[in-house]
């Protein structure tokens, strides 16, 4: 059996990772190590939960304290871009413990949080920088770090990257960091725009890929409960007052104002919740989230984007409050419950006009979802009812808004780049930052999707569905 010794890791780090408790490689460990160790571009297609971090922290570690020598000031000698806060702040963490005996230095900036920390965090120059790209960008622009001396250049996530718009973002950062450099890239996903945008990146990359976007869904037991939209907040209390082994559950809604809405629901209801999402500041987040992970909140409420990079062992449950209107999202939310090998329950709650999602979802897990019955259960749908086709299209009907009768209908699509107003004129970091913390409603192209909301600058208004 392949060891973390036989791959070449060294005695400081394999002591580190006794003490984090990992006693074999991961398959993604296995594959990427030998390959960043010779230097090589990579391309990993994995997803969060599979032990990538580590995979491509564990050889950047080694390789920089093999050759040890100061980044420069204002500089670093690895740049890790991830897509969120959260993400950035948890990567931060995995090389500061994976290296906690090596003596190098990691910062780790993000908006949302001071930038004037951050400055001093970068002035003397770092090993290890990891960034949010639009916050980065804050930085060159301010002249508080330059990326000429990057060595090592890791994209995480590009698939998400590409969803909150830092598209552009990503293109300027590659002008601002040197040709000759190695540059390992990680998305769940391959779709055109991130293979596009992978071979802007990389020369002459390696690929590998280890669990597929569909496989994650295996480990999981799901179960799907048809439900009206106006019963499932009487459905998630039902579940949380019958169901002992609802230890620790992340439950998702689709938008933020939801997650609000059904955590001030549960909090009358005697169920201790905290919330995460877009709106909130850095240091709520942060509470809310210490307060999840020590058991002092049975549950956390989230949407999609701010729980991404969320990892926090022992999830028992995951709770789709809102189906996901894009298949792969699904996957990445019943994820975290399933963290480094663990099992564990995703329960989704389907409404009538969310059943189009469902059929995507099972398309893509290649699964059907087995249906929970509940006293608040509707009638399970027959599978023409799950996904409605209008007569001679072949096509899907799209599903229409969630929501409760007699509100307006019709979503609408605007894509990032017809920005109106002052929003347009924003620099393009700026836009994909503030959008970021908007709202969380995109497509699969990572196109912005509005229910009634209009144009971004009148983002404002309360959204017809929250
Ligand atoms: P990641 O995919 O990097 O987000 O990692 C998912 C989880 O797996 C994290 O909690 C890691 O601490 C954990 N992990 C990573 N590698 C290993 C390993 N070789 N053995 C046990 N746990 C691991």
């Amino acid at each position: 059996m392949t060891t973390f010794k036989d791959l070449g890791v060294s005695d400081a780090i394999l002591k580190a990772l006794d003490a984090e408790g990992y006693t074999q490689p991961t398959p993604i460990q296995m594959k990427a190590l030998p390959i960043v160790r010779k230097g090589r571009d990579l391309i990993g297609l994995a997803q969060t939960g599979t032990g990538k971090t580590a995979a491509f922290a564990l050889p950047i570690l080694d390789r920089l304290n093999a050759n040890r020598k100061h980044a420069g000031e204002k500089s670093c000698r690895t740049l890790v871009l991830a897509p969120t806060r959260e993400l950035a702040a948890q990567i931060g963490d995995s090389f500061r413990s994976y290296g906690r005996f090596l003596g190098l230095s990691t910062a780790v900036v993000f908006g949302g949080a001071s930038m004037f920390k951050q400055k001093q965090a970068l002035f003397r120059g770092v090993d290890i920088l990891v960034a949010t790209p639009g916050r980065l960008l804050d930085h060159v622009a301010q002249r508080s770090v330059r990326l000429e001396n990057v060595e090592i250049l890791v994209l995480d996530e590009a698939d998400h990257m590409l969803d909150m718009g830092f598209i552009h973002d990503l293109k300027r950062i590659a002008t601002l960091v040197p040709k000759h450099r190695q540059t390992l890239f990680f998305s769940a996903t391959m779709p055109e725009p991130i293979a596009e945008l992978a071979g802007q990146f990389l020369t002459n990359p390696e690929r590998i890929a280890v669990t597929p976007v569909s496989s994650t869904a295996e480990r999981v037991q799901q179960a799907v409960i048809h439900v009206d939209h106006a019963k499932k907040q009487d459905l998630l209390h039902h579940l949380l007052d019958t169901d002992p082994a609802i230890v620790r559950a992340l439950v998702f809604t689709r938008t933020k104002h939801g997650a609000d809405r059904v955590v001030k629901k549960l909090e009358s209801a005697g169920h201790p919740a905290e919330a995460i999402h877009g709106n909130k500041n850095q240091g709520q987040r942060t509470r809310a989230l210490d307060a999840f992970k020590k058991g002092n909140a049975r549950l956390l409420v989230a949407t999609e984007i701010a729980a991404r990079g969320i990892d926090v062992d022992n999830v028992s449950h995951v709770i789709n409050f809102d189906l996901p209107n894009v298949p792969e999202q699904y996957v990445h939310r019943i994820g975290r419950t399933a963290r480094a090998g663990q099992g564990g329950l995703a329960i989704s709650f389907c409404a009538p006009d969310e059943r189009a999602y469902l059929k995507d979802i099972e398309r893509l897990t290649k699964q059907a979802v087995p249906v929970m019955e509940t006293d608040l259960s509707l009638r399970t749908p027959s599978a023409e009812e799950r996904a409605p086709r209008p007569k001679g299209t072949g096509k899907r009907a799209p599903a229409k808004r969630a929501g409760p009768p007699g509100r307006k209908p019709a979503a609408q699509k605007h894509h990032a780049s017809d920005a109106h107003g002052k929003a347009a004129r924003k620099p393009s970091h700026a836009r994909a930052e503030q959008g970021r913390d908007r709202g969380d409603r995109r497509d699969r192209k990572g196109n912005e999707v509005w229910s009634n909301a209009g144009p971004p600058r009148r983002l404002k208004r309360k959204p017809s569905r929250a």
